[in-house]
């Protein structure tokens, strides 16, 4: 029985994730549920699943009247304990933004397998998110089907056949529209993408592309490869999830309609493979014609942005992630453009500059600078 603690759990990826449980009940067992305020959602949840422990990060919200028996807290301080607790194998980091950083870092620690789907985490504290998993003698398995692609596909080999990764990227919205066009566009358009259904974060990330330079960050820090060697390329119909080339040129890539709810039940399972039929089953001739483009620069410069905080390192991807996160949401409100959402961003990053990190404190000193920065640049739109 693999004991799991989701944090996030009403979420788009925490719901996932129940699913999953859901249908292998002699295999997964849920013992903590966070969420941030929805508890009506987690009261059901915990209900449905017999959860025994149940944590609220806001704490000014109320406990369900029907949960007696389950052990309730609220507050952050809290949500890192789930992390850390000693009954758990595998902790399901599904929270948004670089909140997520300080459980990683404890789930981690305590030597717990993360089933990482806050990338954001990994972006911002890299370095030391490595560092926490070597001293616990920890598994990073990604919950991001690009990640789980090139994990499926580098299984079983040597680290030194491998010459490049190329993640996969469906495009988004906007895929094909110049910068003129996207001056106008408003936040439902951004929140209808193609081919996934996701929370609106990564929704909108996936539209200005900023989500393919976390990913390209993820990616370095992942399967410690150099950015020279990760590319992103454009594939509309989501269907290859990623490719690994090898020395000898040979290419192996990691195909399925898309689901999250594949690259879940492989992080919760990892590295064994647990039979389940439930998803769509793949179809070459559906999933044809499987087209690529390359990546718009002009139109999506949030990428190279991302990219180039990676390649500068230090607290710049830390930098990045922050003003990326006051950006969203200043568009998702309204008060900037789409286009904008570069322009503040870029601002931040020039206006923080490059610094050293040796602590977690000194991410959380640039998250913070990052975001007081760049909301001056959208209050001064
Ligand atoms: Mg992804």
């Amino acid at each position: 029985m693999i004991r799991i603690a989701v944090l996030g759990s009403t979420g788009s990826i925490g719901r996932s994730t129940l699913e999953v449980v859901a249908r292998h009940p002699d295999r997964f067992q849920l013992v903590a549920l966070t969420a941030n305020r929805s508890v009506g959602t987690l009261g059901e949840q915990v209900r449905r699943f017999n959860v025994p422990v149940a944590v609220v990060a806001d704490e000014t919200a109320e406990r369900p009247v029907s949960t007696a028996g389950v052990s309730w807290a609220s507050g952050r301080s809290a949500v890192l304990d789930v992390a850390g607790r000693d009954d758990v194998d595998v902790v399901v980091n599904a929270l948004v933004g670089a909140a997520g950083l300080e459980p990683t870092l404890r789930a981690l620690s305590a030597g717990h397998r993360l089933a990482l789907a806050n990338k954001e985490s990994l972006v911002a504290g890299g370095e030391l998110v490595l560092r926490a998993a070597r001293a616990g003698s920890a598994d990073i398995v990604p919950i991001d089907s690009e990640h789980s692609a090139i994990l499926q596909c580098l299984r079983g080999r040597d680290a030194a056949s491998v010459h490049r990764i190329v993640l996969t990227a469906s495009g988004g919205p906007f895929r094909g529209r110049n910068r003129e066009d996207l001056e106008r566009v408003q936040p439902s358009e951004a929140l209808r993408h193609p081919t996934w259904d996701m929370g609106a974060k990564i929704t909108i990330d996936s539209a200005t592309l900023a989500n393919k330079a976390l990913e390209v960050v993820e990616a370095r820090y992942l399967y410690d490869l150099d950015y020279d060697h990760i590319e992103a390329v454009v594939h509309p119909q989501s269907v290859i999830h990623s490719f690994v080339e090898f020395v000898d040129g040979s290419v192996l890539a990691q195909l399925g309609f898309p689901t999250m709810e594949l690259p879940i039940l492989y992080a919760l399972s990892y590295p064994e493979r647990v039979a389940d039929r439930a998803l769509r089953t793949f179809d070459p001739v559906e999933a044809s014609p499987l087209t690529f483009e390359a990546v718009d620069h002009d139109a999506f410069p949030l990428f190279g942005l991302g990219v180039q905080a990676g390649r500068d390192g230090g607290a710049s991807p830390a930098v990045f992630n922050a003003g990326n996160e006051v950006a969203v949401q200043a568009f998702l409100e309204g008060r900037i453009r789409f286009t904008e959402m570069a322009d503040v961003v870029g601002e931040a990053m020039k206006r923080v500059g490059d610094h050293p990190v040796s602590s977690v404190q000194d991410v959380l000193d640039a998250d913070a600078e990052a975001r007081l920065v760049t909301s001056e640049a959208v209050d001064a739109r």
